[in-house]
């Protein structure tokens, strides 16, 4: 594929519109540009790169995408090996002067299995906590692109802290509510390690972190395994991946399937997560109506 090939007049077209232009940024995943959307406010107009109920593991970038890259002048992504493709097309497009890595301050999780480093997880805006550290990033990145805008913007930030706040002691105080031997969480891939750690949950995902691979029918058998020794109640499905696999574990182990669960990506609009904030509560509400005795 040929991304190199950028004619310059789209070179000159990307130089600073006037003042009272919104901020152009772009986002990598739905995600964090929801967040984005809700700290820059009108300031801002903020595009995805990667669409909403799309796997960004997987994701592979058109020629639009370039484009999108060379108007923004922000580029917020996440990092810790998610968005592969698209940090290949920042590069390869020369926009890695616009990039922010927005789980730069978090303490990052590796998967070990069987000794082996399988690398950074890069799950991390499953702990709310995480969440605040993206939001921060995304706050200091608009002042110092926008400094007249500097105001609105640690406003907006404060209230979106605020409103994280909320979310972290409602995710605590209703999964407090499902005894601690169902607090398991069984899913196709491995993106709820943080909110495990947060939460005090157990994971299991015959997956691993990416949904590259397919998962081994050893990796498969022994989720099976530990699902009938613990009597788990509920298996999930994800909102990005395919729905075959569970249901396979879910016949053969009793245990009933929970409502999707959203993990790499928001809902389409009128879906039911079209925010980070929503995203979280549907994930709760489908954990505690699953795990709840
Ligand atoms: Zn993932």
């Amino acid at each position: 594929m040929h991304r190199f090939l950028i004619p310059l007049v789209l070179l000159l077209m990307s130089f600073t519109p006037a003042r009272a232009e919104p901020l152009t940024i772009v986002a990598s995943f739905s995600i964090i540009a929801d967040m984005a959307e809700k700290i820059g406010g009108p300031r801002v107009t903020v595009a995805s790169l990667i669409p909403r109920a799309t796997d960004p593991h997987v994701f592979q970038p058109s020629p639009n995408d370039a484009r999108l890259l060379q108007s923004a002048q922000i580029i917020f992504i996440n990092g810790l090996g998610l968005e592969g493709s698209v940090e290949r097309l920042i590069a390869s497009t020369g926009q890695s002067k616009k990039q922010v890595v927005l789980s730069k301050k978090i303490t990052p999780l590796h998967l070990v299995e069987n000794g082996q480093d399988h690398g950074e997880d890069p799950h991390a805006w499953h702990d709310v906590r995480n969440a605040k550290l993206y939001s921060e990033a995304i706050r200091d990145a608009l002042i110092l692109a926008d400094p007249q805008g500097r105001e609105d913007y640690n406003q907006r930030a404060q209230d979106y802290l605020q409103a994280l706040d909320a979310l972290d002691a409602e995710i605590r105080r209703d999964l407090a509510s499902i005894p601690p031997e169902r607090r398991v969480i069984v899913t196709n891939h491995d993106a709820f390690h943080y909110f495990a750690r947060a939460y005090q949950i157990t994971m299991l995902a015959p997956q691993g972190v990416s949904t590259e691979t397919e998962p081994s029918a050893r990796d498969i058998a022994r989720v099976i395994k530990q699902i009938r020794a613990q009597k788990i109640p509920a298996v999930f499905l994800e909102n990005v991946a395919d729905p075959r696999l569970m249901a396979q574990i879910s016949r053969e182990t009793g245990a009933k399937i929970g409502n999707p669960l959203f993990t790499d990506s928001l809902s389409v609009e009128n879906g039911p997560a079209p925010t980070y904030i929503d995203m979280m509560r549907a994930n709760l509400a489908s954990f505690t109506k699953a795990l709840r005795p």
